[in-house]
């Protein structure tokens, strides 16, 4: 567990106990704070309440923190490890009030702009901070170490996933977390030498105040997650924080793609050596990295190199990392070969902006779109539209994409997923790729993206 020394004799009210939130309210518990913690679902609060070990009372209705009918008792569980320090203490109970907290710790997954909470904090003055906030403050108490961060609109996953493999294979003790793995506060810290290899979405950056990257990562910044900012000029601001935390002299890397990155980069260039731009559509030989095909992996190769280099692994180790790196679930993820077809799960690609390399990277290609669109249109995907042999729409966008896509290619509208593995493994021939890249949410079909890609390695496998 990560701790940090600064918490002891502090109030931290937490709100959401999903996983980031059960794991904060442990360490701050270890570092000798007392937590009020809550989650508006029963079952999250659940182990938290008396009988489970951890908690001592839930509050019935209204009577809020600080209500006075709650007395906090000091709690452990042997199962917890080590008694509990003084002033261990936790309550389970609405955050109604919030006067007398140091801090409010959200998860990211809390919508901020429409929360009551936040309004809530800002009349009392209470900062509202997220996990990697915390762990921020617990950097101090940490074995000499580095961190890297890497946010972007798309590509996070893969690029934190391949830094880390990277890492491995130099013999560099490293961990993943924030929006990846587990849960940061709730891993073992690194020995000396070690590198935490952070993936930040613009949410949890906004949760963070102090965090000082050793290696900051922008890949770049296209629409997404509008409905949480104000306009497009707010999500960029919220990536710009990452390097607004940064000390100077330590190292940028910027996609410049886009021009929202170009931008940040250009108000980084004071930096000098320190700041590495990754330029669009560089060539080079990607025929020996399985995992990582299409002009956008060769984006977030660079990137991943550059951050190597920064730390300063070896080429060789870079090289051997770059051939031997599995790749991501459900990101251009290479199923099966049926009948000489390919079959690619990339349902982690949830708008057009994400679909556009994956129909980059394959000549024929057989392209099932669709879900809950997250816009009304695909003009990102409209220059690879001539490697599109057929497409096969499904899900609520079906209708109107099909009505978008039929002036360029041949389209189904095969509504369901199943229908549309069945209709495309009927026309394709050998050599083909049958492609799963959705350019939409997933939530008018499926809980979420990896079980819309489950279903289809399922229908992939009811091929055969
Ligand atoms: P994130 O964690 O940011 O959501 P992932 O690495 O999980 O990103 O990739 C999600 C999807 O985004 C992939 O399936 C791919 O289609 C697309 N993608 C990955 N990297 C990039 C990139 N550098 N630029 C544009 N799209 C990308």
């Amino acid at each position: 567990m990560i701790v940090s020394g600064d918490w002891a004799g502090k109030r931290y009210a937490v709100l959401g106990l999903a996983r980031s939130g059960a794991a904060t309210v442990r360490a701050l518990l270890a570092g000798g704070a007392s937590v009020v913690a809550w989650d508006s679902e029963a079952a999250k609060r659940a182990p938290f309440l008396p009988g489970t070990g951890r908690g001592t009372s839930e509050a019935g209705g209204g009577g809020g923190a600080t209500g006075g009918s709650l007395v906090a008792a000091p709690l452990h569980h042997p199962a917890d490890g080590p008694p509990p320090r003084a002033g261990e203490e936790l309550m389970v109970a609405p955050l109604d009030d919030l006067n007398g907290f140091d801090a409010l710790v959200v998860s990211p997954g809390v919508p901020l702009n429409t929360h009551p909470i936040a309004a809530k904090a800002r009349d009392t003055g209470v900062p509202v901070i997220g996990d990697i906030e915390l762990f921020a403050q617990g950097r101090a108490s940490l074995p000499a170490h580095k961190v890297v961060g890497i946010t972007g609109t798309n590509g996070k996953s893969t690029t934190t996933a391949l830094v880390h493999h990277i890492l491995r294979t130099a013999g560099i003790p490293s961990l993943m977390g924030g929006n990846i793995g587990l849960p940061i506060l709730g891993q073992e810290p690194l020995p000396a030498g070690g590198v935490y290899v952070l993936e930040l979405s613009s949410y949890q950056i906004d949760l963070t105040a102090t965090l000082d990257c050793d290696v900051a990562v922008l890949l770049n910044i296209t629409p997404d997650h509008l409905d949480r900012y104000d306009g497009f000029e707010g999500y960029a601001a919220s990536k710009a924080r990452l390097f607004a935390m940064q000390s100077p002299e330590h190292e940028a890397i910027i996609g410049i793609g886009d021009a929202a990155s170009a931008a940040i980069a250009r108000g980084l260039s004071a930096r000098g050596e320190h700041l590495t731009k990754i330029a669009p559509g560089v060539c080079m030989d990607q025929s020996r990295w399985p995992s990582l095909q299409g002009p956008h992996n060769a984006q977030n190769a660079l990137a991943a190199i550059a951050v190597a280099k920064a730390l300063g692994v070896g080429e060789a180790d870079i090289d051997r990392a770059l051939e031997s790196f599995a790749g991501l679930p459900h990101r251009m993820q290479r199923i099966d070969v049926v009948n000489g077809v390919a079959y690619v799960d990339d349902s982690k690609a949830t708008n057009p902006e994400s679909t556009a390399p994956a129909l980059a990277a394959f000549p024929r290609t057989h392209w099932i779109v669709g879900g809950k669109p997250k816009g009304d249109e695909l003009d990102a995907c409209a220059p690879h539209f001539g490697n599109i042999v057929r497409a096969y729409t499904i899900g609520e966008a079906g209708p109107a994409f099909a009505k978008i896509l039929g002036s360029h290619m041949p389209v189904e509208e095969s509504g369901t997923l199943d229908a549309a593995v069945r209709a495309a493994a009927a026309r394709a021939r050998a050599g083909d790729t049958v492609l799963l890249s959705p350019a939409c949410a997933s939530f008018d079909q499926f809980r979420d993206y990896e079980a819309r890609g489950a279903a289809f390695r399922t229908a992939v496998e009811g091929l055969a």
